[in-house]
């Protein structure tokens, strides 16, 4: 990319700000998170990571006039069929945290055996050129692990502590910033959006 671009990002979630600016810094991408043009997280009320991405990046891009990114994202665990998938920031209910989510899926997960614990992270990444725009860019990533009984490292944030990660024989949340931005959903969609802006 030539020029330096300007986008805000439509999330309020801190781990994910990080992650995103670390991710595009150096790629001619300056991201201006939501919140300080005091734009708030709207309701999200779509059944899939999409929809939810796009309603997401079209209220920033109406409320701040600039082009717009987003990205929904969540955990899928195969033994609870995809739960908590578009609902895993709010899985255990009205003021989840990141510690309570993970509880609650803990205790969901008791009676789950070894090899019935494989899950993965979803992301999908949209950009919106304005509000209107009629063709987002949507990309999407995906990250195989498992869903361990004990919490290990201090990194990352949401569900990291306990997804383990088999190609690195570790939890997501003892991995450092460069090795999670290779691996992760999350690294992967943007990945593919900046090929896309480079075209
Ligand atoms: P969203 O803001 O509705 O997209 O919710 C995303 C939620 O998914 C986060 O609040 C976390 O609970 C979970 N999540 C997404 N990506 C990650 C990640 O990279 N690590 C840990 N948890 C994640």
């Amino acid at each position: 990319m030539s020029q330096q671009k300007t986008l805000v990002l439509a999330s309020g979630n801190p781990g994910k700000i990080k992650e995103l600016q670390e991710l595009l810094a150096d790629q001619g991408i300056s991201i201006i998170p939501q919140g300080e043009l005091n734009i708030l997280d709207i309701e999200e009320t779509g059944l899939t990571f999409v929809e939810n991405a796009i309603l997401k990046a079209r209220n920033a891009a109406a409320l701040s006039g600039l082009p717009a990114i987003a990205d929904d994202s969540g955990l899928e665990v195969d033994y609870l069929m995809g739960a908590p998938g578009i609902y895993s920031a709010r899985y255990s209910g009205d003021g989840a945290t990141d510690a309570s989510n993970r509880e609650k899926l803990l205790s969901a997960l008791t009676d789950a055996p070894a090899n019935e614990r494989s899950a993965r992270y979803q992301a999908v990444i949209v950009y919106l050129r304005h509000a209107e725009d009629p063709t987002p860019i949507i990309c999407q990533g995906t990250w195989e692990g498992h869903i361990a009984r004990k919490h290990r490292g201090t990194q990352g944030f949401g569900y990291d502590p306990i997804f383990y990660v088999p190609e690195a024989d570790c939890h997501a949340a003892e991995l450092d910033k460069v090795t999670k931005h290779t691996l992760s959903h999350r690294g992967k969609a943007i990945a593919q959006f900046l090929q896309h802006m480079s075209l």
